[in-house]
C-alpha cells in the first residue's frame, strides 16, 4: 500500500473488542499508513473514502488479529519426531529427552526455517503478534536475527528473546546473554514497529544467582523486561526451596526479575504469597493450558490470580499456532479441574482478547488487539456464518464454539496484507515446506 493511501476492509460483521462499540453490523475498517484510521458501517466509510481500495469481507467476521504471548517457534521440527530414549515419565525428563536434545542440534538454517514455517502457520490461523522464547545452544550467535528475518519475510509482528541458562555451561550462558544484548541493541538502533525484544531466561532451576544478577544488570542497562518460565512443574519449586530456601516467584522477585514488562510463563505452582507478588509487581502471567495438560504439570491457578488482580494472558507454549484452539482448552481445563461447569466462561476470552492485547500494546507502544482509530491495523477476516443471532453480548460464545484458526481467510499486519483468501503473497509455501522437510530429516538424524 502506498503511503497515505486508504484500504477499506468492509462488508462484514465487525468485532472490535472495544466495549464501547463491540459489534458493527455490515461494518468496515479504514486503514492508512499501517494504522486504523476509522471504523464504521461500510456505507459510511465508503462515502468518507470514495477513492479507497476495497477489500470485501463478503459477510464474514472482521476482527483484531490474535496474539500469542508465549511461543516457541523452534519446536516446529519436533512434529512427528521419534524419541531415542524411553518415553519421559515427568517434566524434567521431557526436557532432557526431547527439548534439550532438539535445541542443541539446531543450526542457524534450522532456526530460520522452523521460524518461517511456524510464522506461516500463525498467519494462517489469524495470529498477528507473537512473543517467542528461543533456544539453540549449538547456534546462538545471530539466531534472533535469523528469526527476525523470518518475521520480516512473513510480516508477523514479533517480540523475540534468547533463553539464558546455566545448564550447558558458562560459555553457552555467556553467548546467550550476548545474543540478547546484541538483539536488544539492534532493536534500539533501528526501530521497527513490527519487532521488539525481551531478555530471555530459561527458568529458575537452571539459573544461578550469579547469572541472574548479570542478566538483571544488563537488562536494566538495556531497559528491557524479561521473558521467563516460572514454576511450570513442581520440581522447579522443590529445587528452588532446596537450593535457595524460597519458592520460585519469591526468588525471582528478590532478584529483581519481576515487573510490568516481564512475562512469567506458566506459574502453575504458586502459593497465595506468590500470587500477591505477581500482582504487586504488575508482572504478566501467561497461561498455557494445552502445554500444561500435555506435560501433566498441573492446572495453573489463573482464575484465582485473575480474581486477585494479576494480569493473565494466554499463550500456546509452541503447542499450537491456533489461538482459537488455546481459547477452547482454556475454557475446558478449569471446568474439568474444579468440577464446576460454570467456571471459566469469562476469564479465557479476557486473557486472549483483553490482557494479551494490553501486553502487546505496552510492548509495541501502540494499541494492538482492538479495532479502534489509532491502533495498529492488525486485522483478520474469518469465514463464519452464524447459525444463531450474533449480538454484542454473545460474541465470545460464537468465537468459542464456532470459530477455528482454519476459518481465517485474510490476515493483515500493520496494514500489510500477509494472507489473502488463504494465500500468502510472495511466499511459496510448497517450496518452504519442502526445504523444511529436508532440514527436519537431517535434524532428526543428529538428534
Ligand atoms: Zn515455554
Amino acid at each position: 500500500m502506498q503511503a497515505s493511501s486508504i484500504l477499506l476492509v468492509g462488508n462484514g460483521q465487525l468485532i472490535t473488542h472495544d466495549h464501547r462499540l463491540p459489534l458493527v453490523d455490515n461494518g468496515c475498517v479504514a486503514i492508512r499508513d499501517g494504522l486504523i484510521a476509522a471504523i464504521g458501517t461500510t456505507a459510511a466509510l465508503r462515502e468518507s473514502y470514495p477513492a479507497a481500495q476495497f477489500l470485501d469481507a463478503r459477510g464474514r467476521l472482521i476482527m483484531p488479529g490474535l496474539i500469542n504471548t508465549h511461543m516457541h517457534l523452534y519446536s516446529t521440527f519436533a512434529r512427528g519426531m521419534a524419541l531415542k530414549d524411553d518415553a519421559p515419565g515427568n517434566f524434567v525428563e521431557i526436557l532432557e529427552r526431547l527439548w534439550w536434545r532438539l535445541d542443541k542440534v539446531l543450526t542457524l538454517e534450522d532456526v530460520y526455517l522452523s521460524a518461517l514455517v511456524a510464522m506461516i502457520d500463525c498467519i494462517k490461523n489469524g495470529t498477528t503478534t507473537i512473543f517467542d522464547h528461543h533456544s539453540s545452544p549449538g547456534a546462538i550467535a545471530g539466531s534472533l536475527f535469523r528469526i527476525a528475518e523470518a518475521a520480516h519475510r512473513t510480516g508477523l509482528r514479533s517480540c523475540l528473546c534468547y533463553e539464558v541458562t546455566d545448564r550447558d555451561g558458562t560459555e553457552v550462558a555467556d553467548q546467550s546473554i550476548e545474543e540478547n544484548r546484541e538483539f536488544l541493541e539492534s532493536c534500539k538502533r533501528s526501530p521497527d514497529d513490527l519487532l521488539r525484544g525481551l531478555f530471555g531466561l530459561h527458568a529458575s532451576f537452571t539459573l544461578s544467582d550469579h547469572t541472574l544478577a548479570r542478566c538483571t544488570r544488563l537488562a536494566a542497562e538495556l531497559d528491557a523486561g524479561f521473558h521467563v518460565h516460572v514454576a511450570e512443574a513442581e520440581s522447579d519449586v522443590i529445587q528452588c526451596q532446596r537450593e535457595h530456601g524460597k519458592r520460585v516467584v519469591e526468588r525471582l522477585h528478590d532478584l529483581g526479575i519481576l515487573g510490568p514488562r516481564t512475562i512469567a510463563a506458566h506459574c502453575v505452582h504458586v502459593d497465595d504469597r506468590e500470587i500477591d507478588l505477581l500482582q504487586s509487581s504488575k508482572s504478566n502471567v501467561i497461561h498455557n493450558p494445552e502445554s500444561n495438560m500435555g506435560n501433566a504439570v498441573g492446572c495453573a491457578p489463573v482464575l484465582k490470580m485473575v480474581s486477585r488482580g494479576v494480569r493473565v494472558g494466554l499463550g500456546s507454549d509452541g503447542y499450537t499456532c491456533d489461538m482459537f484452539e488455546s481459547l477452547k482448552v482454556a475454557n475446558l481445563i478449569h471446568k474439568h479441574q474444579s468440577g464446576q461447569p460454570g467456571a471459566a466462561w469469562a476469564e479465557p476470552p479476557a486473557m486472549l482478547f483483553g490482557q494479551n492485547a494490553a501486553i502487546a500494546s505496552a510492548c509495541f507502544t501502540r494499541t494492538i488487539g482492538q479495532l479502534i482509530p489509532g491502533a495498529f491495523a492488525d486485522i483478520i477476516v474469518v469465514d463464519y456464518d452464524p447459525p444463531t443471532p450474533l449480538t454484542a453480548s454473545n460474541i465470545n460464545g460464537h468465537i468459542l464454539f464456532g470459530v477455528s484458526g482454519r476459518a481465517v481467510q485474510t490476515t493483515i499486519v500493520g496494514g500489510r496484507i500477509v494472507m489473502l483468501d488463504r494465500k500468502l503473497p510472495g511466499i511459496d509455501e510448497d517450496e518452504i515446506m519442502a526445504k523444511a522437510r529436508v532440514s527436519a530429516t537431517k535434524l532428526w538424524q543428529r538428534f
